[in-house]
């Protein structure tokens, strides 16, 4: 019998009436049965987070600096158990930039968290008056997750939401429930109950969540469509929001560059986490003198890299997270091949089991072919030929996303010029998804609202209150 995973409800571990099965995406098997929760569930986890608001939000800053390394601790102790955990239910190798890349980064953002800080501004200290800016917490915040990095990306949302004053209830995606409900667990264990709270079940619960008046944040990491209806719901009670949404992020390689020299960033940077990162590289645009010389060097690249099950030591690439995705890449790649796209490797999904789809390189490829124009989101990398860097960076702003790009290039006023024109939250010049937790991350256009981290991502779970005293 599978393994029954619990919610955390006002610091009690707490069983559901309906349990889905969690498959393991590389074998099929069952890894463990997630809790449904219930509406009543989901109203009283809520109001376990309302509740504790009221202490949380008058605790002490060193008390809540402290817990946020109390976080970083727990996930310390944890995090082996935690990653084998990710990489079952997720698909990601324990390796490389896979599992226990992802819990070292859920602990590095909670430790560098639990040391920031927002004190009082002095606005004006003068014989007519005295005006002082503080940052109080908003209340209790909704956090709604996907599944590509599900542990880091609810860190990212709960770390500042605790460390400012707030309580939490967060809900992870319905395809990678257990890791993050075994960790809130852990976590919670040394919070105050009700400080954070995890219920789990379908998209419907993130739908109730969203729309739910006592939640006064939300703060969502997911698809452009789906933050459109939070944004929607939100607005019943003006609810305060951050999204971090769908990316399509261009790179473009100027002539000058040596392939040879570049082809690790590229590689990398385009087939993180077999292409399930919003961040990741997801058109790549290069210049005609040198584009036989970056397919081939791409290609090669690859042949070093094994892909296969998350617990298989050496394995660097895992499968598509669940069948959905899988159906996705097989639709975009049969399409682009229609279009006369040109397969370099790849290109045909991988006998079962598991939804392994293997890394493929399409080249002779234009916008206007959905690979190119929509979000991939796997291993799966369209190269676009260009002679005139201007239609390069038209391509690249061309489209409603916008959270990072890159540009590729030798000559340091080139690339730093491109930079300035190109749209997105992020540009990075010769390398791609390089993200640390004292720099503002996040996407503009349709790629989201606001920013994650650095002194404007935790000032984002805070609202402004002035206080103006008569001299
Ligand atoms: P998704 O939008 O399908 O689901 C995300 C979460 O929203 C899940 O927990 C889901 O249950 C919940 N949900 C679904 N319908 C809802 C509704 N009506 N109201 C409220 N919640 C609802 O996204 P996904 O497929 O899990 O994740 C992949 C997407 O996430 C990609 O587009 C990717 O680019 C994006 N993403 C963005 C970032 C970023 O930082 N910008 C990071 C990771 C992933």
């Amino acid at each position: 019998m599978a393994e029954k995973y619990r919610l955390t409800i006002g610091g009690q571990s707490v069983e559901a009436d309906r349990y889905a099965e969690v498959r393991n995406p590389s074998t099929g098997d069952v890894v463990g049965l997630a809790p449904q929760a219930s509406s009543a569930q989901l109203a009283q986890a809520i109001g376990a987070a309302k509740d504790a608001f009221q202490a949380w939000r008058h605790a002490d800053d060193a008390t809540r600096a402290a817990a946020c390394g109390a976080i970083a601790g727990v996930l310390t102790e944890h995090a082996g158990e935690l990653a084998e955990l990710l990489s079952r239910e997720q698909g990601k190798p324990l390796g490389g930039m896979g599992a226990e890349f992802e819990l070292q980064g859920c602990i590095g953002w909670a430790g560098f968290t639990g040391q920031q800080s927002l004190p009082v501004k002095v606005l004006e200290d003068s014989p007519d008056r005295r005006v002082e800016m503080h940052r109080e917490p908003i209340g209790v915040v909704g956090s709604i997750t996907p599944w590509n990095w599900p542990l880091m990306i609810a860190i990212w949302h709960i770390v500042p939401a605790i460390r400012t004053g707030n309580t939490v209830v967060i809900k992870p995606s319905p395809f990678t429930p257990l890791g993050t409900l075994r960790m809130i667990e852990l976590i919670s264990a040394v919070l105050p109950p009700g400080v954070l709270n995890c219920v789990s079940g379908g998209d419907e619960l993130g739908a109730e969540l969203s729309q739910h008046p006592d939640i006064a944040k939300v703060v969502f990491t997911g698809s452009i469509a789906t933050g459109k209806k939070v944004m929607a719901s939100a607005a019943d009670t003006l609810k305060t929001l951050t999204l971090e949404l769908g990316g399509n992020d261009p790179a473009i390689v100027l002539p000058d560059v040596n392939p040879e020299q570049i082809v690790e960033g590229l590689y990398w940077g385009s087939l993180i986490n077999s292409g399930q990162t919003c961040g990741a590289i997801k058109r790549l645009y290069v210049h005609d003198d040198i584009y036989d010389r970056v397919c081939d060097a791409l290609v090669v690249f690859n042949e070093n890299i094994p892909m296969g099950d998350g617990l298989t030591e050496g394995n660097l690439l895992g499968p598509l997270q669940n069948g959905r995705q899988y159906e996705k890449v097989i639709e975009l790649v049969e399409d682009a091949k229609k279009q006369g796209a040109r397969i370099l490797c790849g290109g045909e999904a991988a006998e079962g089991p598991g939804y392994f789809y293997p890394v493929t390189f399409v080249a002779d490829i234009k916008d206007g072919t959905r690979l190119v124009d929509e979000e991939q989101f796997g291993p799966v990398l369209p190269i676009i030929r260009y002679t005139d860097v201007e239609d390069a960076i038209r391509a690249a702003n061309g489209t409603e996303f916008g959270l990072d790009a890159s540009v590729w290039g030798a000559d340091p006023a080139q690339t730093a010029a491109i930079a300035n024109r190109l749209e997105a939250g992020t540009v990075f010049i010769n390398k791609h998804a390089d993200i640390a937790p004292h720099v503002p991350f996040g996407g503009i256009k349709c790629s989201g609202l606001g920013v994650e981290f650095g002194e404007e991502g935790l000032e984002a779970y805070t609202q402004i209150k002035i206080i103006n005293a008569a001299a």
